[in-house]
């Protein structure tokens, strides 16, 4: 395989060592689209560089601190550390389901964060590059503390942006400092800020150290996007009067906040933007220390891994924040003597639009969690996100129309039916056996196949996913061009064409397995049942170089569904009702009428009720629910209800549910009975029971 020109001429091009990273989500709420999008894009790359043999640490963690976290605890009666925790507890669904494999996740409240903070400041300031300075700075007379930037809006100093907030301008990526602002507002009150003095610590950005390495940092070739350089010359840029360039950075904040504290400085703490990209390390650190990387193959310290030239340090991360990633970021890490980022890989944002579907009103995005929880393909949205995806900082937009398409059409319609078609023939006529020959026009169409790989590799690569996706459907359509002109379901009906038929099934198998290997990136799922179905161990890009030969595969069992188009309506259908918990739960997804008249729901009297000798939770119940026959149910109410206290009464009966067996019967249905959902707190089981008048049998709808 051609390895790809980025790598040629390294000194040890065997194996690459690659520390990856995306951005440290704040932990102030769940996860949402653009979260699934930046992590599916570093996930595919970084298990394509696995599928290359290279050696990955992929990390992430929670950006946990700053004075947003600290109010949204305060407002909800949690200490700023649970709150994070809660928010944390809930990544595991979302990383999960869409199949994001993260080495590490872990928190810059870690301690690793805290002394690995303190140590990159002690750095700089023997370098003499933190400055104190006494700042004016805005100051809420009714809330009685100093504002965060994120806490005062108004408008952008530069673009005149209205609704800015206090640090960065989002029309126009400008970075100041709140008292910039024109026309400011304090977001918690309201109120007008006044101008407060207090002594902050700055690094001093603007000094010529910084900008001289920074210039030759971001123009050193192949680090950066080219759009990216071109953002970042311009806020190089000075105008005629001197002013302009690169300013120095506030990096200090006042007690009251979540933080970490600057050392030999009472009551002053990192501002959250300092020690958030030093959580890329810490979770590294973490990691090394936890011994997991040990088990990877990998024996060195985190400091020792860091050390050798060779790792390269990637960033994924989104156009927002740009300029904290290219100057601020590989500043302080080279001004306290440690590895720059080899790149940063900024994308664009993802949008959602479906028409009339998604308004702002209704407040409905892609809600990624009630997307899996509809029973909506992870993989599909992989697929489909990858489709967008390029190596550019381009904004991407999901449409369900497009989504139903892509996903039916391309992957269904020309990947997966080429299994589906071949696999039957084989495992029938052929006991699984692949053919060893394959025929002239079949070897040629593989081999056709195979000399794309350097191609495709060179696409994932570079990450243009979406050019990769094509090149890859371009060989699909080859492989169906061939199979039409074949027809292996005819060649099964023609007396002595057995050969021939054994042939043409196998190059599918063959041609399947080798677009498996260049999409598995993106559908590692997919690909490891592709791997259990055609037996063989994981595929890695050198197999596309193999051949299977007269291997013998397994049953072929069905691999994707097409998209469901009512799935999708009802994920951008609002929710129908205000999120409420009754009883201390959350309602459960909505169904149709359908669904419940699927539930056989009758009127049963309680014949006979009895403890179950063994358990300590559940009576035997005998059931007349009109049948002409007597059903046994046991329920879990022995708590609740004296058995003599039931017999002779009417209660609810799941009729059609199937009989299950228990250590002490089986059960024939289920009876109702209402609780609420921490049973521990709030006691109480209540068997459900109907007005007088109804009698067994009666169906309840
Ligand atoms: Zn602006």
């Amino acid at each position: 395989m051609r390895i790809p020109a980025r790598c040629r001429g390294r000194k040890d091009h065997m194996t690459r060592k690659l520390f990856v990273t995306t951005a440290l989500p704040y932990a102030n709420a769940n996860f949402h689209i653009g979260h699934i999008m930046e992590y599916t894009q570093a996930d595919i790359w970084v298990r394509f560089q696995r599928m290359l043999g290279q050696q990955v640490h992929f990390v992430c963690a929670d950006d946990a601190h700053g004075a947003p976290i600290m109010i949204a605890a305060e407002k909800v009666g949690k200490t700023p550390q649970q709150f994070v925790a809660d928010i944390a507890s809930g990544r595991k669904a979302y990383l999960d389901g869409f199949h994001i494999a993260f080495d590490n996740w872990h928190s810059t409240d870690g301690v690793e964060n805290h002394q690995l903070s303190q140590d990159v400041y002690r750095a700089l300031r023997r370098n003499e590059l933190i400055e104190i300075k006494s700042v004016e700075q805005f100051f809420d007379p009714e809330k009685q503390m100093f504002l965060p930037d994120r806490f005062i809006k108004g408008e952008c100093p530069k673009c005149g942006a209205k609704d800015q907030y206090g640090d960065s301008c989002e029309a126009c990526g400008a970075v100041y400092t709140p008292t910039e602002l024109k026309q400011p507002f304090s977001v918690l009150t309201g109120a007008t800020p006044v101008l407060k003095s207090s002594e902050h610590y700055f690094f001093r950005l603007s000094d010529t150290r910084c900008i001289t390495f920074l210039e030759e940092w971001t123009q050193t070739p192949g680090r950066l996007q080219p759009e990216v350089f071109n953002k970042i010359k311009e806020w190089f840029a000075k105008d005629e009067d001197g002013k302009g360039g690169l300013g120095d950075w506030d990096i200090s904040r006042d007690a009251p906040y979540f933080g970490i504290e600057i050392p030999d400085a009472p009551g002053k703490y990192f501002y959250v933007w300092l020690d958030a990209p030093i959580g890329y390390l810490a979770s590294l650190k973490n990691y090394f220390d936890k011994g997991a990387a040990a088990a990877n193959g990998e024996p060195r310290s985190f400091e020792e891994f860091l050390a050798d030239d060779s790792v390269e340090q990637i960033h994924f991360i989104g156009k927002d924040i740009t300029y904290f990633h290219t100057l601020f970021w590989p500043a302080m890490l080279h001004f306290s003597g440690r590895k720059t980022p080899n790149h940063v890989f900024v994308h664009g944002f993802v949008t959602v639009n479906n028409g009339e579907k998604m308004s702002k009103s209704r407040g409905n995005g892609l809600d990624p969690l009630k997307y899996l929880g509809l029973g909506l393909n992870a993989e599909w949205l992989r697929y489909y996100l990858a489709a967008k995806l390029n190596g550019k900082v381009e904004d991407i937009e999901f449409n369900a129309d497009d989504f139903t398409a892509r996903v039916n059409s391309d992957l269904v319609g020309k990947y997966i039916n080429i299994a589906a078609r071949a696999a039957g023939f084989l495992s029938k006529r052929f006991d699984g056996r692949l053919s060893g020959d394959l025929g002239v026009e079949g070897r040629q169409l593989l081999d056709a196949m195979r000399a794309q790989a350097p191609l495709i590799v060179e696409l994932y690569e570079e990450r243009e996913f979406g050019k990769a996706l094509r090149e890859t459907m371009a060989l699909a359509d080859r492989v169906n061009a061939y199979v039409d002109q074949h027809k292996p379901w005819e060649l099964a009906k023609q007396e002595g064409a057995e050969a021939v038929l054994h042939d043409v099934c196998s190059v599918c198998i063959e041609a399947f397995r080798l677009l498996t290997i260049y999409l598995k990136p993106v559908l590692p799922a997919l690909a490891g049942k592709v791997e259990s179905f055609l037996r063989i161990a994981p595929l890695q890009f050198a197999d596309a170089s193999r051949a299977l030969g007269a291997h013998q595969i397994g049953a072929y069992e069905h691999l994707m569904q097409r998209v469901d188009a009512k799935l999708l309506d009802q994920l951008f259908e609002p929710p129908a009702v205000e999120k409420i918990s009754p009883g201390g739960e959350d309602l459960a997804a909505e169904i149709k009428i359908d669904d419940f008249t699927k539930v056989d729901l009758r009127i049963a009297k309680i014949v006979a009720a009895e403890a179950v000798e063994g358990s300590d939770k559940l009576l035997r119940l005998t059931l007349d629910a009109g049948e002409g026959r007597l059903r046994n149910v046991f329920s879990g109410i022995k708590t609740a209800y004296a058995p003599a206290d039931l017999v002779g009464k009417l209660t609810l009966l799941v009729a059609n549910l199937a009989p299950r067996k228990m250590k002490f019967g089986i059960s024939e249905g289920m009876v109702l009975a209402a609780s609420h959902a921490d049973e521990k707190a709030n006691p109480g089981i209540y068997l459900l029971e109907p007005f007088p008048g109804a009698q067994p049998g009666m169906r309840v709808r």
